[in-house]
């Protein structure tokens, strides 16, 4: 009898641990690969929740309330289908946690509590204390052990994926891996290869992200010809505590308590958010935020002590509900900053925090615009290859709502494990030499890494300080284009250093030098594609924010009420609501686009006043 086809999965985040789950209730053989143990992936982090329009308040809320907040916040450049699938499917996925023991919030009755987040006026985020993201991968990994127990799963912990084995006819046939202690290459087969490796922060130098979230197995599929949507949109979070090593998050959550954001001004807290939307008030979405305490900051000079910092207060609200609902924030703030935020108000500031592109990767849908079983789901351009979690790109459009992705997580790997399936019913032959030609290639690479020696030899950590501090100056809150075309000549001329980069370890083991700096590559041409994409891209939308293109209604109109707004905006959208698509080129990437089709809702001027 032939052999059973094996299937990889890259990355143990909730993504991962989904589209691990999916395919082995399918019975198949699962290989997951991951640079930490599973338990420790970037997921775990997730303070705020996951949202679902389930309706316990009695708010008239509804999944197509939901498809419509998650469309406009990110300013109509999601896809409309996933979207629609994701937020149906969010109430299931809620019960579903909550049946696999995850303890969310609620009274004891057994209800589930929700909060708000921004970019909504309704209460529709589950949560477990501030440590949703740990107890939902807790949960997860606890059903995919059952899985590896029986023996269709098969965990590779502290291996780091190098790239895709591709056979004659382009075809994702496995991948090459290197194990971080040995440091010996390896190639795996599988029918297919999911990429559930998560966000790309790092690139940024200091971010909210794990220190792990280099994106550099995204840059790796993207340098191998998968193709990189929408690598412009990146989120910066409106409330983080800066710190010399990274940025720590203050979580959404602490919003959907009730926090205040204040400055004083004339002696008194001015709160600015309050006053400017009085709808929305403290929970507009994250774009809006960052850009309102920039402004705040940066333009108007009034950040507290005169310092790039405005005050976060959850002072008003009692302590006993504050440690219960969001103790885990709590406690990240007295560790690291040393006041007690039940009693001083905390000093926060944005910070690079997520990104709404990755990977570009197809679905199908019916007329209706609903997703339908298929091999396309989350598949990327190059077959056999797909892609789930942050480094995807259908999802989140310019700008992603609090708590919608660890539900795009696991929702995407909910479509994605029975696509890979379906996939893999077709006859694919022989896979010829492709994975020896992936393993010598790796290997190749890596040697000449520990070969790389120069008369004045690159540091590569401080190529990688430089291009942090280049990405956050020129490709975060506020884009202009002679910055942005700056940066560009900038990563050429790092990616010119990395080829002078000293080699600084030479020991056989666990040598985090070589691994860094096989890393740091990826992540160049990574950030290329960012700066072009934003350097293209003249006009704002959700989080790509470029004053210079900035069409806005008359002072105290609402865009409807400003006709001559209307068709500035209407122009703006023929000609710019379209996908960005990046293709790695060795020189540059090339930059092409696709229009966003609407089957579901038709764009409209995005305001929130
Ligand atoms: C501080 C913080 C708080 C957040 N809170 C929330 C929240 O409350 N709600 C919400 O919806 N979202 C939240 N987010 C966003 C959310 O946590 C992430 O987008 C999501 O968890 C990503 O999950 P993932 O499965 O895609 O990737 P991850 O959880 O990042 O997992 C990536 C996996 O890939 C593996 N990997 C990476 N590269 C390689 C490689 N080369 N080889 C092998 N393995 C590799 C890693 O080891 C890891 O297992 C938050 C983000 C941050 C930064």
């Amino acid at each position: 009898m032939a052999e059973q086809p094996r299937f990889i999965v890259v990355g143990g985040g909730l993504a991962g641990l989904m589209t691990t789950l999916k395919l082995a209730e399918a019975g198949q053989q699962v290989d997951v690969f991951s640079i930490v143990p599973v338990k420790r992936s970037h997921s775990v982090c997730a303070q705020g929740g996951i949202n679902g329009a389930v309706n316990t308040k009695g708010e008239g809320d509804h999944p197509d309330i939901h498809v419509k907040d998650t469309l406009k916040g990110g300013d109509f450049l999601n896809e409309q289908p996933p979207v629609k699938g994701m937020c149906y499917a969010a109430p299931g996925i809620i019960y579903l946690l909550d049946r696999l023991g995850v303890p969310f919030n609620g009274p004891p009755e057994g209800v589930i509590d929700f909060r708000r987040l921004g970019g909504t006026l309704h209460h529709r985020t589950a949560f477990a204390g501030a440590t949703t993201g740990q107890q939902l991968l807790y949960a997860l990994d606890e059903q995919v052990r059952r899985h590896e127990a029986e023996g269709r799963v098969r965990k590779f912990e502290y291996w780091e994926f190098l790239g895709i084995a591709k056979d004659g006819q382009g075809r994702c046939r496995g991948i090459a891996a290197v194990d971080l202690r040995s440091m010996e290459v390896k190639a795996y087969p599988a029918a297919a290869v999911c990429l559930c490796t998560g966000g790309p922060g790092i690139i940024f130098g200091r971010s909210t992200n794990s220190m792990i979230n280099t994106g550099s197995a995204m840059g790796s599929a993207y340098i191998d010809g998968a193709l990189f949507g929408n690598p412009e949109m990146i989120q910066v979070h409106p409330t983080a505590i800066p710190g010399e090593d990274k940025l720590r998050l203050m979580s959404e959550s602490i919003r959907g308590e009730g926090w205040r954001m204040w400055v004083p001004r004339d002696g008194k807290p001015w709160y600015f958010l309050e006053e400017k939307y009085p709808h929305y008030k403290n929970l507009v979405p994250r774009d809006v935020a960052t850009r309102e305490i920039f402004k705040v900051c940066r333009e108007m000079h009034l950040g507290v002590d005169g310092k790039d910092q405005v005050y976060l207060d959850v002072t008003h609200i009692p302590a006993d509900v504050l440690r219960r609902k969001i103790g885990g924030v709590i406690e990240i703030y007295e560790k690291f900053v040393g006041d007690d935020p039940t009693k001083v108000p905390m000093r926060i500031f944005p910070g690079m925090h997520y990104s709404m592109g990755g990977l570009w990767v197809d679905y199908e849908a019916n007329d209706k615009g609903d997703v339908v079983p298929s091999a396309r789901n989350q598949a990327t351009n190059i077959p056999g290859l797909y892609a789930a979690g942050e480094c995807d790109y259908q999802y989140h459009g310019a700008n992603r709502l609090g708590a919608n992705s660890l539900l795009s997580c696991i929702y995407a790997g909910q479509i994605v494990g029975p696509a890979m399936t379906l996939y893999a019913k077709k006859a694919l032959g022989d896979e010829g030499s492709a994975l020896e030609e992936a393993r010598k290639r790796w290997r190749e690479r890596r040697v000449a890494i520990y070969k790389l020696r120069s008369d004045t030899p690159e540091n590569p950590y401080v190529i990688d300080q430089e291009l942090g501090d280049l990405m956050s100056d020129a490709c975060t809150v506020v884009r202009y284009n002679d910055k942005l075309r700056k940066a560009e000549g900038k990563i050429v001329e790092l990616k010119g250093r990395w080829k002078k980069v000293g080699n600084l370890d030479d020991s056989p083991r666990a040598n985090q030098a070589v691994t860094f700096t096989n890393q740091l590559w990826n992540m160049l041409e990574m950030a290329h594609a960012m700066v072009k994409g934003a350097l293209l891209r003249d006009e704002c939308r959700g989080a790509h924010y470029k004053p210079d293109f900035e069409v806005k209604p008359a002072e105290g109109k609402k865009p409807q009420d400003d006709p001559a707004f209307m068709e500035k905006w209407r122009a703006n959208l023929e000609k710019w609501n379209k996908t960005t698509i990046a293709t790695y080129k060795p020189e540059a990437p090339e930059i092409s686009y696709r229009a966003v089709p609407y089957p579901i809702l038709k764009p409209e001027p995005r305001h929130y006043d």
